[in-house]
């Protein structure tokens, strides 16, 4: 893996509002990155702050090995994809992706109308360019821009939620096409996206961002089974949080977690700087589970009460109490054949493992 992009201790602020705070950050050539994160949280600043249409107020941007201080936005390798589609509506669907061939007066025309076909087949739109871009549907008008962004071939392209004003199936299926996409070109992508599930999908690593700040970097798996912090692991899926009272720290971990008693846990799922006293410990609702009548299991078992019971179809949510655990037990069921969806006030046993379990800030 090469580096491609490196931000170094960049800084920025908007009059006396810290948008960015001491980013330092490295993106590989070919990654699939996000920046995810709560609105408000630097994403789109951080972004722009790549693609130039930022200053940074302190701090390095480098791409591709150089300084890009002195470099302006149009100069950049970069392109970017807006969530508005910001194509033409009184243009054709070819006009329109060769609007991204505007400064490329050298090229012929017969080339830019090859150059045009092959961008428009790379988004899954062959044989669409005399088409009225005003008479596309979302997802067609967002591949058009895609187009239009990837026909000089960028070192990056730059994502600014660009599926979020689709529906949700199309978003599934843009989604899919996007990686696609990603891999058959090589390009970096860097995505920015508050939706959890769209970076946890599309991403090689995520990068989540809280108040200007990198909360954690990894990829997907990681942040999901190992985030590093209480707000990490509530953004990123739902998670039950117990108090917890760590006894000793030696190869392996010894705690005390509410309502589940003493056990000892690896190191990898706790954060280094684990010492003896207070903590939190976290598992997730899919992780936990309900002993059914006729079921067995060789995990652990606990005794709880069930609170409340919401149906999906696919899943159930169910809240158990639990004695000596303050807030219920959240648990996520699979409705299997067989499984009935148990009521509110039925006796059950909760079933759970400390391998699923972390420690968090
Ligand atoms: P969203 O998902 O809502 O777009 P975001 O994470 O992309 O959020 P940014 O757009 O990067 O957030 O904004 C970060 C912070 O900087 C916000 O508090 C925003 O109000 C502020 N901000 C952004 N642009 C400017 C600007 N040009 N002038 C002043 N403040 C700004």
């Amino acid at each position: 893996m090469t580096a491609l992009i490196t931000l170094t201790g960049v800084n920025k602020y908007y009059a006396d509002y810290h948008a960015l705070r001491d980013i330092n950050l490295t993106i590989n050539t070919g990654e699939f990155f996000s920046l995810l994160g709560p609105s408000g949280c630097g994403k789109t600043t951080l972004l722009r702050t790549i693609a130039g249409f930022e200053s940074v107020s302190d701090g390095v941007v480098m791409i591709g090995g150089k300084d890009m201080a002195d470099v302006p936005a149009n100069l950049r390798p970069t392109n970017m994809v807006f969530q508005s589609y910001a194509i033409f509506p009184h243009l054709t669907v070819a006009e329109n992706v060769a609007f991204g061939l505007r400064k490329s007066e050298d090229l012929d025309k017969p080339t830019k109308a090859k150059m045009v076909e092959e961008a428009l087949t790379m988004v899954g739109l062959a044989g669409y360019g005399n088409r009225a871009a005003h008479a596309l549907s979302g997802g067609q008008r967002q591949r058009v821009a895609l187009a239009r962004a990837l026909i000089l071939k960028p070192k990056v392209l730059l994502l600014d939620e660009p599926l979020s004003a689709l529906d949700k199936k199309m978003r599934e299926q843009m989604q899919v096409e996007l990686i696609r996409l990603q891999r058959q070109v090589g390009i970096t992508f860097i995505l920015v996206t508050h939706d959890q599930e769209e970076a946890l999908v599309m991403s090689d690593r995520i990068a989540v961002m809280f108040e200007g700040e990198i909360g954690q970097l990894a990829d997907p798996e990681t942040l999901y089974r190992r985030p590093n912090s209480r707000r990490v692991a509530s953004f990123i899926g739902k998670m039950n949080f117990l108090d917890a009272e760590v006894k000793a720290v030696v190869e392996e971990i010894d705690v005390t977690v509410q309502g589940l008693g003493r056990l000892k846990i690896s190191a990898e799922q706790a954060p280094e700087e684990v010492s003896v006293g207070p903590a939190v410990a976290g598992i997730r609702p899919e992780t936990l589970g309900i002993l059914f009548e006729g079921e067995t299991t060789d995990r652990k078992l606990v005794d709880g009460v069930v609170d409340e019971v919401v149906y999906y179809g696919d899943m159930t949510y169910y809240d158990v109490r639990v004695d000596g655990v303050a807030q219920p037990l959240n648990i996520a069921m699979k409705n299997l054949i067989g499984r009935p969806v148990l009521d509110v006030g039925a006796k059950t046993r909760v079933i759970w493992d400390e391998r699923s379990l972390v420690l968090l800030k």
